[in-house]
């Protein structure tokens, strides 16, 4: 069985779709958020406790591996969305550019 960070897979889809409500919008608004407003996860295993980005954990659980040095952008701008289909894995400039792209816009 494949497992994530210490979980199976089953157990991680299980903690995934208890945790987030989905919006008019079709965004699956995480319920904890970090101080930026990311969606952040904890795995609570038998031996630590281990933080893990909601919206990475949400694509490689329903989509698959993100590619080595790239980051998940968020389509709908949304930093505490988690839907897979609102997430595209791009490069670090790429991401930067359309953040940029964004506020100028807004
Ligand atoms: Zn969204």
């Amino acid at each position: 069985m494949r497992t994530m960070k210490g979980l199976s897979e089953a157990h991680a889809l299980r903690l995934l779709h208890a945790s987030y409500d989905i919006n008019e919008a079709g965004c699956w608004n995480w319920r904890w958020l970090d101080s930026w407003g990311y969606g952040k996860v904890a795995w609570q295993l038998a031996d630590s406790r281990r933080w893990w980005m909601a919206h990475r954990a949400s694509y490689e659980l329903l989509v698959g591996p993100i590619p080595t040095g790239l980051s998940l952008d968020h389509l709908c701008r949304n930093r505490s969305c988690i839907n897979p289909q609102h997430l595209e894995p791009v490069t670090i400039a790429e991401n930067n550019r359309r953040a940029m792209k964004a506020r100028v816009a807004a």
